[in-house]
């Protein structure tokens, strides 16, 4: 390539570039501007126009619906009133010793109701972790202390962990009855509330869990 020949191509692609340029400004950007952004720009503004008429404007409907919208939205408030005001008188409010009907003792999860005069009825072992209910196997172990070499005890299985989930001395009666007595101290000492309050708030951080 020669200097000239080279000079020359420079020159034709400068032209080149001059007359794109020359074309895009006069023609292309204007006719963009005049079919594409104006007719949106104007669209935009004519639909916000429009919204503004229409709130602006006066709806005519008849007056028992008007009423039927009003109950609905004061009942909608009532309610939510009514929500908020329970979840605080839940935390004051007098607990009845009857909805003590659960408690953990002896790594067992002992569940029970009670009966038209309030006696403790279905006591029952579950197990901790599943809730499944025990299966019991009456046993001996080896204790020195004792005149015959053998101390009775109560064994835990629990059917759907596949596992002995707690061994307690003495058979099952006697077991029985060591929960009962549990139960009654808690009564007594006023423990029972603070057992209860604590379940009534997990049962509720567990339910807005699952939500
Ligand atoms: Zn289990």
């Amino acid at each position: 390539m020669t200097e000239s020949e080279s000079g020359r191509k420079k020159y034709s692609v400068a032209v080149a570039a001059g007359v794109t340029v020359f074309f895009l400004t006069t023609y292309l950007i204007p006719w963009l501007r005049e079919n594409m952004l104006l007719p949106c720009v104007r669209g935009i503004r004519d639909f916000f126009v429009m919204l503004g008429r229409h709130l602006k404007s006066s709806a005519t409907i008849p007056w028992w619906s008007l009423w039927i919208l009003i109950a609905l939205s004061a009942t909608i408030v009532l309610r939510i009133i009514n929500s908020i005001r329970r979840g605080k008188s839940m935390e004051s409010r007098k607990l009845d010793w009857r909805m003590f009907r659960e408690f953990i003792y002896g790594g067992i999860r002992w569940t029970w109701g009670y009966s038209f005069s309030g006696d403790i009825i279905q006591l029952a072992p579950l197990c901790p972790v599943c809730s499944y209910q025990f299966d019991l196997r009456h046993d001996a172990v080896p204790d020195d202390r004792l005149l015959y070499g053998l101390r009775d005890v109560t064994r835990f299985w629990c059917d759907n962990c596949k596992e002995e989930k707690a061994v307690l001395d003495g058979d099952y009666k006697r077991v029985e009855l060591r929960v009962k007595k549990e139960i009654h101290r808690l009564y007594n000492s006023g423990e029972w509330e603070t057992i209860v309050r604590r379940q009534i708030a997990e049962r509720s951080e567990n339910q807005s869990a699952e939500r």
